[in-house]
């Protein structure tokens, strides 16, 4: 048995659930699902599935279906259950809560209640993307959908362009191609993306290349599954060349024309070449 019962103090415990391989559930999470007064969730025929699959009894109690559209009443219900110092878990139908999910009014409303709001927390599509997409991790912008028309995503897109970090999207498998041919066009062709899919599943699959390399991959073909894309962020072609000899005179201070050049290359996303060059010319002067 993976789980235990414990004791769960009055609180909402979000429940994060597995966005393919059923196993990815955390022990912690399990006990939370065995041990919460109430159980509640976006899709009770799917949180079910989990338990039953991981052996979690309901024991009697009834999972109480609650998403966004559920209305004041459910939400309601929830409350009232917390104010009557009962512990509640709210599970997503898969990965993290609140990620492109339920759960943030509920969230809020129990917060400001004064109750105490806490997580189980697990994977989740964006962060698992992020790792895999062989794109920079330092700073990352998650957008979530973007809108189903061309013109209105086009203009998010847009709005996008110069977040200094790698973009995230969710996408529909009926939408990705028409959306990788719209950041291609707003952003330009050759930024570096990549399209995620199937993650954790038996067909999970990662595709990297430049956004016009993805379109044309994906033109006329039918997608299947999961999917996530990524985008890196603009790079600045108008890098100014006095800042970069600067950067490069603080370099050669203390570090060799080779780790100056690599330093400083990196540091303005710049071809390595062209920067050990000039960094070989201060290093003489
Ligand atoms: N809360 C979830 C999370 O933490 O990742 C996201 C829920 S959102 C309604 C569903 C979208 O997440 C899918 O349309 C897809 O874009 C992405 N997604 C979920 N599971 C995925 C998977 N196994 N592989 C790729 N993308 C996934």
């Amino acid at each position: 048995m993976n789980h235990q019962k414990v004791r769960l103090g009055s609180g909402l415990y979000f429940v994060a659930t597995p966005i393919g391989a059923a196993r990815d559930i955390t022990l912690r999470a399990l006990d939370v699902l065995a041990s919460a007064d109430l159980i509640a969730a976006e899709d009770t025929r799917s949180l079910r599935r989990l338990m039953e699959i991981h052996g979690v009894p309901l024991e009697g109690r009834r999972i109480l279906a609650y998403h966004d559209h559920s209305g004041a009443g459910a939400r309601q219900k929830i409350l009232q259950a917390l104010a009557d110092g009962n512990s509640v878990a709210y599970a997503s139908e898969a990965g993290m809560p609140l990620i492109a999910d339920p759960g943030y009014d509920l969230g809020r409303q129990a917060a400001e209640a004064g109750h105490t709001v806490t997580c189980a927390p697990g994977p989740s599509a964006a962060l698992m993307a992020l790792t895999l997409a062989g794109l920079p991790t330092d700073a990352f912008y998650f957008a979530g959908f973007l809108p189903n028309t061309s013109n209105a995503r086009k203009s998010r897109i847009e709005a996008l362009r110069d977040v200094p970090g790698t973009l995230i999207f969710y996408e529909s498998p009926k939408r990705v191609a028409a959306c990788l041919s719209d950041l291609a066009a707003v952003l330009g062709d050759t930024r570096q993306a990549a399209l995620c899919r199937e993650l954790t599943k038996k067909f999970e699959e990662v595709k990297r290349g430049t956004l016009a390399e993805l379109a044309a991959d994906l033109s006329g073909q039918t997608v299947k599954g999961e999917i996530v894309l990524l985008v890196d962020r603009g790079h600045s072609e108008t890098v100014n060349e006095l800042d970069v000899e600067q950067a490069l005179k603080e370099a050669l201070e203390t570090h060799s024309v080779r780790d100056a050049a690599d330093l400083v290359s990196d540091m303005f996303k710049l071809p390595r070449r062209p920067i050990y060059q000039k960094a070989l010319k201060l290093g003489k002067g």
